[in-house]
């Protein structure tokens, strides 16, 4: 069986597949981790736990899940060698990793290289590996990162018209994020199309709390929105996506706003929630709209206008569009968004079904929910098993 861990700085997600991959044997979460009110929950067997007690480190979150997984009641496996490889989600490779890899000393020196580009999300990513290796010695493990799928950008995509140095020197240019479930939903979509890869040209929606929209042409990152930070492309649910750089600059000289005021304001208090005054969640916005809230319509035209826009850029950036993909919270949820930003696309061949829209909602079903000559997909995304899948792989399973 293969064990995927999502390590954050508070939270360890895990999965565990069978081997063939085509099953989830478990799937668990320890929360708050160093923090009060710390918990674990586990699903398997048909069996829900969860508990409330301290938890103080990472090394005694790693200790649960492993006795979670073994425990005679509401376990899943008899024996930890059932384990048979770890997939671990990275989320910054920088531009050392351009794909999945095999874990080892020479990659944990490379990721603790690619801190300072990610220093809230790679440190914990690091805590996870290592914990994970403590408890499971003998078996490989292997990184996937978010980054790696858009490491295919050419340099005119992914450099900035900064001096050249700031490339060079510190690194600093596009990276993209969202990298592995863009990579999954794109290779269901050949499956689901049944045309040859090679030839497709698709616009990716990965609509969630985090928002990236991505071409790609012939399995390949072509351009992706979201930059250096996670802030830029479309707005998200607090974030505000692009915004004049000049902005930053007045809201310090003029309004008196300190870089870290300006960064909470961009990143948490923007988006869905900084236009609508009401909530970062997609549901709530919608429901208000369509009870009159004019700040929430506002919202929504904003978002589905940012979409479409890029979704024209990514267009002409592939010199053809083949097919859209709408994936995540957003995407595989919201008929009404899906519309919005699928509204005026008759121009690039993109037409709904309106029924087959209406449909698509909840059912984690893979769904084409077009009638014009441009495919519409709906595919649910499982970053989970894309880590699974190249774990299975690389460690020779
Ligand atoms: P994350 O990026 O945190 O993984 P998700 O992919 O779960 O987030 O997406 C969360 C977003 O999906 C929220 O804005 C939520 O409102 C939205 N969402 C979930 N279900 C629906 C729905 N039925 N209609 C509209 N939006 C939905």
């Amino acid at each position: 069986m293969i064990l995927t861990i999502n390590c954050g700085s508070s939270t360890i997600k895990y999965q565990l597949f069978s081997s063939d991959v085509n099953q989830v044997v478990a799937k668990g979460m320890v929360a708050r981790i160093g923090e009060d009110g710390s918990y674990f929950e586990q699903e398997a067997n048909g069996r829900l736990v969860k508990e409330t007690r301290p938890i103080p480190s990472h090394h005694a979150a790693f200790d649960i899940c492993i006795h979670n997984l073994l425990h005679p009641d509401y376990g899943a496996i008899k024996a930890i060698e059932a384990i048979e490889a770890v997939g671990h989600r990275a989320v910054h490779g920088a531009d050392l990793f351009i794909e999945s890899t095999l874990i080892d000393a020479d990659v944990i020196a490379k990721l603790e290289e690619c801190v300072p580009l990610a220093p809230l999300h790679n440190p914990p990513n690091l805590i996870g590996m290592r914990e994970a290796m403590l408890l499971l010695p003998t078996v490989p493990h292997v990184a996937v990162f978010d980054t790696a799928f858009n490491q295919t950008l050419e340099p005119k995509a992914y450099i900035y018209a900064l001096p050249y140095s700031f490339y060079e020197e510190h690194k600093i240019r596009k990276y993209g994020f969202h990298g592995t479930s863009v990579r999954y939903v794109s290779q269901r979509a050949v499956k689901v199309l049944k045309r040859p890869l090679s030839a497709l040209k698709m616009v990716v929606f990965h609509l969630g709390n985090g928002v990236t929209v991505t071409a790609v042409s012939g399995g390949k990152a072509v351009d992706t929105t979201i930059g250096f930070a996670t802030f830029s492309g479309v707005m998200m649910g607090t974030r505000s996506g692009d915004i004049d750089p000049g902005l930053i600059f007045h809201m310090h000289r003029q309004l008196g706003l300190s870089p870290d005021e300006i960064e909470q304001i961009v990143y948490k208090k923007s988006g869905l929630l900084g236009v609508s005054g009401l909530s970062n969640d997609m549901r709530e916005v919608e429901a208000a709209a369509q009870a009159g809230n004019v700040r929430c319509q506002l919202a929504l035209d904003k978002f589905a206008f940012m979409a479409k826009k890029y979704c024209g850029a990514f267009a002409a950036v592939m010199g053809g569009l083949d097919c859209l993909v709408f994936t995540a919270g957003i995407g595989e949820n919201s008929p009404t968004m899906r519309q919005m930003i699928c509204d005026d696309l008759q121009f690039l061949g993109v037409e709904l079904d309106a029924e087959k829209n209406e449909k698509a909602i909840r059912g984690k079903v893979e769904a084409v929910i077009s009638c014009g000559e441009t495919a519409v997909l709906v595919i649910p995304t499982n970053e989970e098993k894309m880590i699974a899948l190249d774990t299975k792989e690389i460690a020779g399973l």
